[in-house]
């Protein structure tokens, strides 16, 4: 036998008996976008390097460690440095709307995507190089109601998904006018505790001091008496925040304040937030995150707009309602079709029907006999049995009951009716 092909390093297959769980999260994303009057975006799954580069920022882990660079078909080094998968959707989609001109249409612009993003990270428990994410983005909103609004979304889709007991943290890392303060009051008080630094930390020290509080390996009593970023913020992002904090009192949405918030990537300002299931605070488990990014679609060369949005991580959020012990709700009953000798014309034209009547059917293709058929039915899980016999001729057959074992006559276009009632 040939030698066997494994899946890549920090992927994993989704296989049939484990979608359930998946289908429900993504369902509760799909309807809760509608519901909150969001539009679906698509974007590539690949983009310029130099689109990460600048959005994220040069020192951000995804940039500088978790990159997945691709090349073309001929693979040159020079395609190499060009491509890469997405880290996250937000650059991508403030590229596409800084493109296609999408200012023009009547704001604030509220998008959504559900969708794969990729960054080549050592895989761990809950740490994958592939993962998938619901995101929603609003661009055109300078806040404070919308970032509160997206709080309450990200927690009502938890709830709504069956997770209890999450908690979201929020944090304010200020703007243009006072981060620079912030910044230097990092450096100060990093700088005189050097020694106590991981490698990487001293390196971002000058670069990006807001990185070091997100440092896993960083001393919790140096963590604790760091410069706070909301002791920093000018009048207008203190307004803001304080704003942030009361919407979501007002709404009653479970929050705390999290000082050592900063977010990895560059381009938020003001408003940050991420979301754990409470007594499983650390950086690793978040199950999803987001924040204020009013400085990305300049960078970006656009137009400056204002831009809020969130990502959440649907692989976090399945493992966390398995670890619950949360059952996905029921899938629809399906429904077998049945039949004797060489009748599988009647057998496709029935399930046809019925999947037309907006059943779940599958018919039994095989040659094998009556009994056999209704046997292998019960064993795929199928809740009843349509057994077509002579009285097909009248426009009836057999709805037979898997669990009972009861039969009984039905025309065709009552099964969907007898099945429900
Ligand atoms: P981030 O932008 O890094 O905060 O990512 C947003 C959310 O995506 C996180 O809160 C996680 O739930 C999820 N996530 C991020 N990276 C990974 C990963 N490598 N594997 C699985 N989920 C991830």
């Amino acid at each position: 036998m040939a030698k066997k092909i494994g899946a890549p390093r920090g992927t994993h297959d989704l296989l049939p008996g484990e979608t359930a769980g998946w289908e429900h999260v993504e369902a509760v994303a799909r309807d809760l976008s509608r519901r909150y009057a969001f539009e679906r975006v698509e974007i590539p799954l690949f983009e310029r390097v130099e689109l990460f580069a600048r959005g994220l920022g040069e020192s951000s882990d995804a940039v500088e460690k978790e990159m997945f660079r691709v090349g073309g078909a001929a693979g040159s080094e020079e395609e190499r440095a060009e491509w890469a998968l997405r880290p996250e959707p937000t650059a991508g989609i403030v590229r596409a709307y800084i493109e296609h001109g999408l200012h023009v249409r009547p704001g604030p612009l509220r998008l959504w995507m559900i969708g794969p993003m990729f960054r080549y990270d050592r895989p761990q428990a809950g740490r994958y190089r592939q993962f998938s994410q619901w995101d929603v983005e609003v661009l055109g909103d300078p806040g404070p109601a919308v970032d509160a609004e997206l709080v309450e979304l990200a927690m009502r889709f938890y709830a709504e998904a069956g997770l209890t007991d999450v908690v979201a943290h929020v944090n304010s890392i200020g703007d243009a006018a006072c981060r620079p303060g912030y910044r230097q009051a990092l450096i100060d008080y990093f700088g005189a505790n050097i020694e106590r630094l991981a490698d990487d930390s001293r390196r971002r020290l000058e670069v990006n001091p807001l990185r070091v509080l997100d440092d896993k390996a960083l001393a919790a009593d140096l963590a604790d008496a760091a410069p706070k970023s909301t002791d920093h913020l000018c009048d207008a992002c203190r307004a803001h925040f304080r704003a942030v904090l009361d919407l979501l009192d007002a709404m009653g949405v479970r929050h705390v304040i999290d000082h050592r918030l900063v977010r990895g990537l560059d381009y938020y300002a003001r408003t940050t937030f991420e979301f754990f299931v409470a007594g499983r605070e650390g950086q690793q488990d978040a199950v999803g995150g987001g924040g204020r990014y009013d400085g990305l679609a300049e960078l970006l060369g656009g137009r400056p707009t204002p831009g809020i949005g969130f990502g959440l991580g649907l692989d976090r959020t399945v493992l966390a309602l398995e670890a619950q012990g949360v059952e996905p709700p029921a899938r629809v009953p399906v429904v077998a079709v049945v039949g004797t000798g060489d009748d599988h014309a009647d057998r496709l034209r029935v399930a046809g029907e019925l999947r037309a009547a907006g059943l779940a059917v599958r018919a039994d293709t095989s040659e094998r006999k009556l009994g056999k058929q209704l046997e292998a039915a019960s064993k795929v899980g199928a809740r009843w049995a349509v057994v077509i016999g002579e009285e097909l001729a009248g426009g009836e057959v057999g709805l037979k009951d898997l669990e009972s074992g009861d039969q009984r006559q039905v025309a065709i276009d009552e099964v969907a009716a007898a099945i429900s009632g």
